[in-house]
């Protein structure tokens, strides 16, 4: 016998301790893992009481969706001269005597009112990346561009003027809307096709329409609008229209605004 008995009893006690415990988590651990009554719970998928399990179905009010923002192309015009989104191309002549009533001078060319912010905005905007716009011209009436088209019949042939010049009443130039621009970093590419892979034309190619601007004729648009590419050729549109064929990779304003075009002048 222990000359100390109390240390018998303690470790009886301790023993008793520990294996309670072990029993105590033990179970825990098996109604955790199996349940209660020993079916396995599958995760969350525990069974749901009857009472709380009668689901019932409520029926959703007719829903009204929200209606999608739909870009209004039918906003403006496309024949009237005067509207901003107007279509003046081979197959759509503009009246002979139409000269816009609010022409503004925008470094020597003349404009209408509405294109000089966008016009100042976007030639400074080039300008601090390095891409030096020139305004070359805007507004032409009928008679300018009957000699403007003369002349270029006259230097480089009939077949050569139908594709790069207007006959007089099939310009846009007439409208006040189109702004013809220059290479300041490379001259000799004014109105030649070198003047898309300028910097200038670089510029517009990609930034023209965050100020309002397309760059009317291009390379894959010929034979929508009917022109060969130029690529220093502008029509203001409005930033709202240039932004939705920004958005649509629309390429010509005759297909964004279902009008024809082609290369075939209209029979007049
Ligand atoms: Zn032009």
């Amino acid at each position: 016998m222990s000359s100390r008995p109390w240390r018998s009893v303690a470790l009886a006690v301790l023993m008793i301790a520990v294996v309670g415990g072990i029993v105590v988590v033990a179970s825990g651990l098996w109604s955790v893992l199996w349940g209660d009554d020993g079916s396995r719970i599958e995760g969350l998928s525990e069974e749901v009481p009857w009472e709380q399990a009668i689901v019932v179905p409520t029926v959703a009010p007719p829903t009204t969706q929200p209606p999608e923002p739909v870009f209004d192309l039918a906003q403006h015009s496309t024949s009237d001269p005067a509207s901003p989104w107007v279509i003046v191309n081979k197959q759509h002549p503009i009246a002979t005597g139409y000269e816009p009533a609010d022409l503004v001078d925008v470094d020597g060319a003349r404009v209408r009112a509405a294109v000089e912010p966008d016009l100042r905005a976007m030639v400074e905007a080039a300008g601090v990346d390095g891409a030096r716009l020139v305004v070359r011209s805007g507004y032409r009436s009928y008679t300018e561009q009957a000699g403007a088209r003369a002349a270029v019949e006259a230097r480089r042939g009939f077949a050569h003027a139908e594709r790069y010049s207007a006959r007089p009443g099939f310009s846009e130039h007439q409208t006040g809307l189109a702004v013809d621009v220059d290479s300041g970093s490379q001259p000799s590419c004014n109105l030649q096709t070198c003047f898309t892979r300028t910097a200038e034309g670089a510029w517009l190619a990609e930034r023209a329409w965050e100020f309002g601007f397309v760059v009317r004729y291009t390379e894959q648009n010929t034979a929508v609008t009917g022109y060969a590419p130029e690529g220093w050729h502008l029509r203001w549109v409005g930033r709202e229209l240039t932004g939705h064929l920004h958005a649509e990779g629309i390429g010509s304003l005759e297909e964004a605004l279902g009008v024809s075009g082609g290369p075939e002048y209209a029979a007049g």
